[in-house]
């Protein structure tokens, strides 16, 4: 049995299993995570390998591009005249939206097809294809870290952490969504709910668990909003 990669704890245990992956759970900090946990090199091939959604043309782009121009308003006291990050941009649409508010905007993606797309579609901001080693050797940081659906895919939590906190200016606001595995709409047997799909996602969060992973890594979670379905949303300041 693993220890936790977000409290270090060894008293972790079996959870469930589902499509031939078994996932562990910490008793200490909740995290739940598949265990063993693949290398990303092997998760990567979902994301870089002729992945659909990305060409000829972005899927549902029109409804993406509506729902982050209704996001912009959140954003926006922490963007204003800001640099700002989309970490896991995908098509680009945060990233557009961002630029119109932002000094800089720029959206990075792992996949090389969705970087296209973004880039012949939104020639405002500045789109790369990166990796998180890459992004270690990076000099630049940001004011603003918009980072939706990302954190449960990644292999290495601490290593998307450490990314995190290299990239962000002092006092960089961070944003994240991922879901909720201490939300209440979440099916008793966890193996039921529609995103625990490995190895799609690999890991899972609860408020308390977010709170702790983000303290350690110099952070502090000033808001947790409201969400009716069982996805975390929080802003973290880097302290
Ligand atoms: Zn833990």
């Amino acid at each position: 049995m693993a220890h936790c990669a977000v409290c270090t704890s060894a008293d972790t245990g079996f959870l469930a299993e589902k499509n031939g992956y078994s996932f562990s759970r910490c008793n200490v900090c909740d995290f739940i995570f598949l265990d063993p946990m693949p290398a990303q090199e092997e998760l990567n091939i979902q994301y870089t390998d002729k992945n659909k959604e990305a060409e000829p043309t972005y899927n549902k782009a029109g409804s993406r591009l509506r729902r982050a121009w209704v996001k912009l308003p959140r954003f926006f006291p922490y963007a204003w005249t800001k640099n700002t990050l989309d970490l896991g941009c995908g098509g680009g649409f945060i990233a557009h939206v961002l630029s119109m508010v932002a000094k800089t905007s720029t959206g990075i993606d792992i996949n090389a097809n969705a970087v296209a797309y973004a880039r012949s579609r939104f020639p405002r901001p500045v789109f790369l294809c990166k990796s998180f080693t890459e992004l270690l050797e990076s000099d630049k940081q940001y004011d603003f870290i918009y980072s939706s659906e990302v954190i449960e895919h990644v292999s290495n939590v601490n290593l998307f952490m450490s990314v995190l906190q290299h990239l962000a200016a002092p006092q960089a606001h961070i944003y994240i969504t991922t879901p909720d595995s201490g939300h209440p709409k979440v099916p008793r047997n966890i193996s039921q709910w529609d995103v625990f799909t490995p190895p799609i996602h690999v890991q899972f969060f609860s408020k308390k668990t977010a709170g702790i992973l983000f303290e350690r890594y110099g952070f502090r979670i000033v808001k947790f909003y409201k969400n009716k379905k069982p996805g975390l949303i929080f802003l973290a300041r880097k302290i």
